[in-house]
């Protein structure tokens, strides 16, 4: 049942904001941006591309850390980040449906850097328990925590600053590093109406996309400490991080960081409308406490059916929606997505729904 691209298209698309495609300012910066070689590096790895230096600055300035690395994609930022701080062998403290551990797997795989995760859990305010937390880190040997904000799997929702710090400063009385997968840390910071510098200040090292709601096209920054950027693109380098003349799409990151970040309120703003629309569907569950950010999730078990029929369901009716479980589908809003769209798309499921009973 596979459909072509241009099937795709004429299709109403709310799998991810990874479909955002790039601003008028966008397309005219990657037409104008200054380029130069970024694989010729200097001592410190840093490369000779300026367009790249300046989102590098812009990205570290931003979120109050001294430097920033422009890498490919977030999967590889996060990857170099643990490369950076953790041998064959080490224990990490990850949360079992974080990005981190069930999509990007290479972290935790022997062929790749071997690390072994320890879980702990979300409660059920998406918050995590400095209890748990304190009793992992006495029994366990950790080299590093892993935080996820927004956290995918629960729906987009929101680590607040006051848990990530009290959970960060338990860490640190170890020794452990906190690295923070924050694909989209600035729809949690619009969200809850923080600063962005605020809410990452306590972690060690961070990734955000600039390729989700941002709407650049390709791109994610990896920030932190100058020794922690030094040691990342070195090792970053024996990965292939290093990218030739990346400005002409760093010109779009640029953009993105410059003029996209409050535009994400709309975005929040129609995932919450087409939470209320879907509201009403009795043979779905959904939580509205976690309709926080550019998200909708449906846990479709009431249906008697799974999460793959259902979206293969719903993308007959011309909607496609991402599966994330064998339960639960997301539906994901973004520049792209008209507050037409969001209504068009909660008819479709609500019909869809009704007619499953
Ligand atoms: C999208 C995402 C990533 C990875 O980013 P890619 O650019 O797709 O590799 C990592 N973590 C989370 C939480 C994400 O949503």
């Amino acid at each position: 049942m596979s459909l072509t691209i241009e099937e795709i298209n004429k299709m109403l698309d709310l799998r991810s904001d990874t479909s955002t495609l790039p601003t008028e300012n966008m397309w005219k910066a990657m037409s104008e941006a200054v380029l130069g070689d970024g694989g010729r590096v200097d001592l410190t790895g840093r490369g000779e591309d300026p367009t790249v230096y300046e989102l590098e600055r812009l990205a570290a300035d931003m979120l109050g850390k001294e430097d920033a690395m422009y890498v490919a994609t977030g999967s590889l930022a996060n990857h170099t980040a643990l490369l950076a701080v953790t041998d064959r062998g080490d224990k990490v403290l990850v949360e079992k449906s974080a990005h981190i551990y069930i999509n990007e797997k290479f972290d935790f795989m022997s062929k790749f850097s071997g690390l072994v995760p320890v879980f702990y859990h979300l409660d059920s305010d998406y918050q995590i328990s400095a209890k748990e937390i304190e009793y992992l880190i006495q029994d366990n040997d950790i080299k590093v925590m892993c935080l996820e904000n927004t956290h995918n799997y629960s729906g987009g929702t929101c680590l607040t600053p006051s848990c990530t710090k009290e959970i960060c400063d338990l860490a640190h009385l170890k020794g452990i590093h906190v690295h923070l997968d924050g694909a989209r840390i600035f729809n949690s910071a619009v969200a809850q109406n923080v600063d962005v510098k605020e809410l990452v200040e306590p972690v060690d090292s961070l990734m955000f996309c600039l390729s989700k709601g941002l709407c650049a096209p390709v791109g994610s920054m990896l920030v932190g400490s100058s020794a922690f950027i030094e040691k990342a693109r070195s090792v970053g380098k024996m990965m292939g991080t290093p990218m030739r003349q990346a400005g002409v799409i760093a010109a779009a990151g640029i953009v993105g960081l410059k003029e996209n970040v409050s535009r994400l309120a709309e975005d929040h703003m129609k995932a919450k409308r087409l939470g209320q629309l879907l509201a009403g569907i009795d043979n779905a569950i959904m939580d509205p406490k976690a309709d926080q950010t550019d998200f909708v999730y449906i846990n479709v078990t009431p249906t008697g059916l799974t999460a793959q029929q259902i979206t293969d369901g719903l993308r007959e009716k011309g909607l496609l929606v991402a599966k994330m479980t064998d339960e639960s589908i997301r539906l994901a809003v973004h520049k792209d997505i008209t507050m037409e769209d969001v209504e068009k798309a909660a008819e479709i499921v609500i019909h869809y729904f009704a007619s499953l009973k």
